[in-house]
């Protein structure tokens, strides 16, 4: 049984015991940036917006998981906060009782502190790859490196927990990693940093990535041995957390690829066209939207798509596969899925 019960609620739970109480919600595939590593450069061709969940729809479908067992939600895209209605949609989510949370790249955070507030947003993840103005325009195919940085400083001045999401490509910004952990010293902030993961489109290859391994060879070289902490990982969290000693903030390493954290995973995932998929790798996906405006029950595709959930990264799992192109090209590119 996929939907189960225990103390007659129910709950998502899969063939490998993995309870799914984590929602990860794409609102739009549409962004202000164009980020080499999650659009192709080509572009993408956006779904027309009559086969994008409204927010009425995204509501309905958000209370299902919810009485599923559902406890946390974060909203993701393209960019969460370009979409017209995102201030309904996050204020009607807020009222779900869940921990409500956001990956955004921060370029109108300014635009959303009340409703982050009224909604019980507490904690928000911020794209941010490199501390180099030029480095930002060239990876983001945009010039808004110090409106982000303002943002950045006005959350943090409305007291938000801000977390810094760095995805690290070899020859770009590697060479800032120990940057990046500097500004922990004195700015309370959680530096993530996100191994390079291959998806279509985005020009990844083995060359280009930096692992988990090498990161902490760089921190090793710059700290003292006995200042770098291992500080706890939360249950079902991707993060590895470190802490340099007496440093305000904190840093961690999410290591999709040489490392994987499959065997606690807790996510689902729901595209802007509602789509559900049980893994960001997989290529399979069951139309809970479609079902929906059907006026039927959603229940049977989330317990068919669980029920098809891989112990390991979408099936991938060596590293043959996971790098192969044939088979990570068959998958949608991370604009379209949301991170
Ligand atoms: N627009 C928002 C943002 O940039 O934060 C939310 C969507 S974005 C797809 C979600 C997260 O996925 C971002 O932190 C982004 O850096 C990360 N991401 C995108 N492509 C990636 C890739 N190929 N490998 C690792 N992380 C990636
Ligand atoms: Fe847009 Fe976020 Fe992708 Fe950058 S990472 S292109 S900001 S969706």
């Amino acid at each position: 049984m996929v939907l189960t019960t225990e103390n007659n609620m129910l709950k998502i739970e899969d063939l490998h015991g993995r309870v799914h109480d984590y929602l990860r919600i794409s609102i739009t595939e549409n962004c202000n940036l164009r980020c080499t590593y999650c659009m192709p450069a080509e572009g993408i061709n956006l779904t027309p917006k009559a086969h994008i969940m409204t927010a009425d729809e995204i509501e309905t479908i958000a209370k299902t998981f919810v009485s599923l067992g559902v406890k946390k939600i974060r909203l993701t895209g393209g960019e969460p906060l370009v979409r017209k209605d995102a201030k309904d949609i996050i204020t009607r989510l807020g009222k779900l009782g869940t921990e409500l949370t956001m990956t955004t790249n921060g370029l109108l955070v300014h635009e959303y502190i009340d409703t982050f507030k009224s909604a019980g947003i507490t904690s928000l993840n911020i794209s941010l790859d490199t501390l180099q103005k030029e480095k930002y325009k060239q990876i983001t195919r945009r010039d808004h490196f110090d409106a982000l940085w303002k943002n950045i400083e006005l959350l943090l001045e409305n007291n938000f927990t801000v977390k810094i999401n760095v995805v690290l490509i070899k020859g770009f910004n590697d060479c800032e990693i120990i940057d990046f952990i500097n500004l922990t010293k004195h700015l309370n902030v959680q530096i993530r940093f996100i191994e390079f993961m291959p998806f279509n489109g985005n020009q990844w290859d083995k060359s280009k990535l930096v692992t988990y391994a090498e990161i902490l060879e760089k921190v090793q070289d710059s700290f003292n041995f006995e200042n770098i902490l291992r500080t706890e990982d939360k249950p079902n969290d991707t993060a590895k957390n470190h802490k340099i000693k007496s440093f305000k903030g904190s840093f961690s390493v999410i290591s999709s690829v040489t490392n994987p954290f499959c065997s606690t995973c807790n996510r689902i995932r729901l595209t802007a066209d509602g789509k559900l998929k049980n893994c960001l790798f997989s290529n399979t996906e069951n139309a809970l939207l479609d079902t929906l405006r059907k006026g039927e029950s959603i229940l049977p595709s989330i317990e068919k798509n669980i029920k098809s959930k891989f112990p390991v990264r979408g099936g991938m799992e060596d590293d043959t596969e996971f790098q192969n192109p044939k088979l990570f090209s068959k998958n949608r590119s991370m604009i379209k899925i949301g991170g």
